[in-house]
């Protein structure tokens, strides 16, 4: 009680005291900036002025036509809501002097009876948000103004018309008529559907707005004015300046409405920036057919060709163009709508560019062939129409090679590698459900729900492979598929982790999706597809289909993958190679790629890696019949019939080596040893055992025993990693032989090569010292068996806390640390990746986590143990190799950690290569 009463007396007293001064220094601040004639703000004032404010100041300084105005700063919004929703005393005379200023220029005045002045009233905050307040025009008119701009006019079915849309407006964001949870239409439209089925009772409702005449346009003014009426139980307002001070106050009031809200706590937008409000002359684009509304684009915002792209409709106004009410014409049909206003709209979209050197998305009005320009922004755009622009803007001298790699969001790059789907053939196809969009691109296939079946079936058509979830038992049939769809398992699930690194599209997690294995059907709803139906999916978005669509690869894939296309003969590969070679002029750090194969290899040389970061050894145990052999090394009861088993895949293993060191060139290639606990690689149903015993001439018991005896509680922190190593060297020494055997043959053959061996999962300096000895006394033993020598390095990964604890002692044996950052995140999070989706979303949503931190490196957590790696690694070897290879290196934010952090390279599946060389580019120009 006592601590209530002391602040209270300190606050009335701090309020006593405040009120003289902040009345004098309120006289000094400015809450209202003019554009016009007189122009006080400009672009550089978005955080005063929102980003409408600020850029309508800038077209008008530019001496582009832009109606006069005012804005109210968002300081008024911040005042607003400290004082208990009240304005600054001064704000009022503000206003009523830029009414003022705006009256003398127009020579209208507003309220006046003879030439009123209309005003549009809109919401702005920095960036543009939605759930902010609609926009209000036609601010001015009563029984009285409307007959005024009637007359001076000379068109009283248009001034009907404004008045018509003002009352529909300001009832609705202002008054609050609005529909009601019981009604399905907006209550506006009810009454105006219901009067043209009076009026035309024949035409049921498909009557054209511009027929209903003057006299009907009254009456359905006057049943507005009693629906408001009968809703709020208040009149509607006659006096203009009470007007503006309703719509004003009710874009302040939308800032704390809860849909702006839950849109600023998604993107993190400060409650405190507050918005700004948009007072502006209006110009009308309802005159009739000399006049009209419309959006443009400075260049084409889905491919990035610099022509004029948008949309407008005749005799309308603003916000019927994206009501959707009328279809709108493509703009370049105004050139012979309306010539003159075309002309205009060309020499507009010059010099927006030149002047704000980004490409423009813009609103217009055009008065009686006059052209008004309403709003402009920097418009959105798709990677592919991104990198063109940013590439022709450089051509163009707009901007420089630096800023252009910028201009292209890192993360949208991997869209111009996707296939695509053939844009009619998706609009007419029927979407069944979503799920995760988890490898860009299009896919269209016959489902298979295993992944033999799914191998048979592509050798004569293109496949889906369908599943609950995907593990590496799949592999085979990921890779012949075109596309992979499963039910369950999030963007970093097994199958979406695969897909990315062959570039395969895929949509995980379609929780929609009823699986019958047995039956061999996927239900989705009441429908019902069998095994060889087709299915298509969308990997950029998520969407699943019904049936075949027609999809393309992407131009750039044509030319550096599949080789079918000539450079020169595709722009958008020009575009690309451009920005590539941007990006290497900038970059510091190296870009690897996360490859076992020597296509893979291939495909991410191409895209610009410059060596292995990863190759995982266990991805090759599961092609063809190798697995026969790693199985009877697994069951081997003994050292000798490991020995045995070993020495079947020792060949399969060098030829694997030799074929990615062929394919790498020169290129350095950092080989993990065996990494999975064992009973990955065993068969778990009950025939497949029966028929691995047969193969191996053993008792089904002896299998079953074996892989009881392996069964794990927690493998993900078993017997795995360098563990596998220590128990069993023999697989360590078959593995050192291998790489330095194919290494030999390779250098023999006139090809540079730079093997690094990594030891994975080690946590004791001891662990790595064990292994480091059984790696070099086997290198050595070959060396002398062929007479011959080869460089290599021997280095770790840094995946336990523990390591990243110690690396100082562990660099003292390691010659390069690689982080791998998804056992990093879950032994730090003590959090398992495969078993987070049913937690994580739910942690995203209530901000306990900002990110995946399976996607994106948690910088404050994981990137601590990172930075003591990296210090400590450095303090005992100066010169260590520092990369990471975790699915995090393809992230651009996380790439650009990486680069802070001083690492030498980052690693990521090949189709991420060209997004990380650009997130690179991109750190290291800012
Ligand atoms: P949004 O942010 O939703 O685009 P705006 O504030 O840009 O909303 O306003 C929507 C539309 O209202 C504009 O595109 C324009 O057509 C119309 N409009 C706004 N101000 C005026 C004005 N002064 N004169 C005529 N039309 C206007
Ligand atoms: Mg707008
Ligand atoms: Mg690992």
């Amino acid at each position: 009680m006592a601590q209530t009463k002391k602040t209270k007396s300190a606050k009335t007293k701090s309020a006593k005291k405040a009120p003289a001064k902040t009345a004098n220094k309120a006289k000094d601040i400015k809450y209202v900036y003019d554009f016009g004639k007189k122009t006080d703000g400009d672009a550089k004032l978005r955080e005063l002025l929102g980003g409408k404010g600020a850029n309508l100041a800038e077209m008008a300084r530019i001496g582009l036509p832009v109606p006069p105005g005012f804005t109210i700063s968002t300081e008024v919004c911040t005042h607003y809501y400290a004082n208990k929703r009240t304005y600054p005393k001064v704000l009022d005379s503000q206003i009523r002097k830029s009414v003022e200023l705006m009256e003398k220029q127009l020579g209208k005045k507003l309220g006046d009876l003879k030439t009123p002045l209309l005003l549009s009233v809109r919401s702005g905050a920095r960036d543009s948000m939605p759930g902010m307040m609609d926009t209000i025009l036609n601010l001015g008119l009563n029984d009285e103004t409307v007959e005024a701009l009637a007359t001076s006019s000379g068109n009283a079915r248009f001034a009907w018309d404004c008045y018509r849309r003002f009352i529909q407006m300001y009832g609705d964001v202002v008054m609050g008529v609005q529909k009601l949870p019981s009604e399905d239409h907006d209550p506006f439209e009810e009454i105006i559907e219901k009067f043209k089925a009076e009026i035309f009772p024949k035409q049921k409702g498909e009557v054209d707005d511009s027929k209903i005449s003057v006299t009907q346009m009254k009456e359905l003014v006057n049943r507005f004015k009693i629906l408001v009426k009968k809703r709020t139980g208040k009149d509607f307002p006659t006096c203009p300046w009470e007007q503006l001070e309703g719509s004003v106050g009710a874009v302040f009031g939308s800032w704390m409405n809860d849909r702006a809200i839950v849109y600023r706590r998604k993107y993190g937008i400060p409650a405190a920036w507050g918005t700004a409000v948009n007072v502006q002359a209006m110009v009308f684009g309802n005159t009739g057919k000399k006049s009209g509304s419309g959006v443009a684009f400075t260049r084409d915002p889905a491919s990035g060709e610099k022509v004029l792209y948008g949309e407008f409709l005749t005799d309308a106004q603003g916000e019927d163009v994206v009501a959707g009410v009328r279809t709108p014409r493509p703009v370049a049909q105004l050139k012979k709508v309306l010539p003159n206003p075309f002309k205009e709209l060309v020499a507009v979209q010059k010099t927006l560019e030149k002047h704000f050197k980004d490409m423009q998305d813009f609103e217009f009005t055009i008065e009686e062939e006059k052209l008004y320009m309403l709003q402009t922004r920097n418009g959105k755009r798709t990677g592919l129409a991104a990198v063109r622009i940013a590439v022709e803007m450089v051509k163009e001298r707009l901007i420089d090679w630096k800023t252009a790699i910028n201009r292209v969001p890192a993360d949208q790059l991997d869209q111009v590698l996707a296939p695509v789907f053939d844009a009619a053939a998706q609009k007419a196809a029927d979407t069944l459900c979503k799920g995760l969009p988890a490898g860009p691109g299009a896919a269209s296939g016959r489902v298979c729900l295993n992944a033999e079946r799914a191998v048979e079936a592509a050798k004569s058509g293109k496949v889906l492979l369908v599943r609950q979830e995907t593990s590496p038992e799949d592999l085979r049939g990921m890779i012949a598929a075109e596309g992979i769809l499963t039910a369950r398992g999030g963007v970093s699930s097994h199958a979406a982790l695969v897909a990315r690194q062959m570039g395969k599209v895929c949509v995980c997690g379609a929780a929609a999706l009823e699986i019958d294995y047995k039956a061999r059907t996927v239900k989705v709803g009441k429908k019902t597809f069998k095994e060889g139906d087709f299915m298509s999916i969308n990997g950029t978005n998520g969407e699943v289909f019904g049936g075949e669509l027609k999809t393309a690869p992407s131009e750039i894939i044509q030319v550096l993958v599949d080789k079918k296309l000539s450079p020169k003969k595709s722009r958008a590969y020009q575009n690309f190679s451009k920005l590539m070679k941007w990006c290497e002029q900038a970059t510091k750090m190296d870009v690897r790629t996360n490859a076992d194969s020597p296509t893979q290899v291939a495909n991410a040389v191409a895209f610009g890696a410059s060596g292995i970061g990863l190759c995982r050894t266990e991805h090759m145990f599961f092609e063809g019949n190798r697995i026969d052999a790693m199985r009877q090394m697994i069951l081997a009861d003994d050292e000798k019939n490991r020995r045995t088993a070993l020495k079947k895949l020792l060949p399969f293993q060098r030829k694997d080596f030799t074929g990615i060191f062929k394919a790498l060139e020169g290129r350095p290639a950092t080989i993990r040893l065996l990494d999975p606990p064992l009973h990955e690689f065993l068969p778990h149903d009950q025939n497949s055992q029966r028929d691995l015993a047969k193969k191996l001439g053993v008792s089904l018991a002896s299998v079953k025993r074996r892989v009881e005896d392996l069964h794990e509680f927690n493998p993900m922190l078993g017997h795995r990693g360098c563990r596998l190593g220590i128990s069993y060297s023999e697989i360590t020494e078959m593995q050192t032989q291998a790489i330095i055997e194919a290494a030999l043959a390779v250098q023999e053959s006139g090809i540079e090569v730079k093997p690094e061996i990594m030891v994975p999962l080690v946590g004791f300096a001891k662990e790595l010292e064990l292994q480091v000895e059984v790696i070099h006394a086997t290198a050595k033993k070959v060396f002398a068996a062929k007479g011959k020598k080869v460089k290599y390095l021997v280095g770790t990964m840094i995946e336990i806390p523990r390591a990243a604890l110690v690396a100082d002692e562990i660099a003292k044996t390691a010659q390069f640390f690689s982080f791998g950052t998804n056992d990093l995140t879950q032994t730090t999070l003590g959090m398992s990746r495969d078993d987070s989706g049913s937690f994580l979303p739910n942690y995203t949503e209530m901000d306990v986590v900002s990110a995946n931190p399976f996607a994106s490196v948690d910088q404050t957590g994981v990137g601590q143990l990172m930075e003591i790696a990296v210090k400590k690694g450095k303090s005992s070897r100066r010169g260590i190799k520092l990369g990471i290879c975790g699915e995090h290196g393809g992230d651009p934010s996380s790439v650009v950690f990486c680069h802070n952090i001083g690492l030498n390279y980052v690693s990521c599946s090949p189709f991420r290569v060209p997004t990380a060389r650009l997130a690179a580019a991109q750190a290291a120009v800012s």
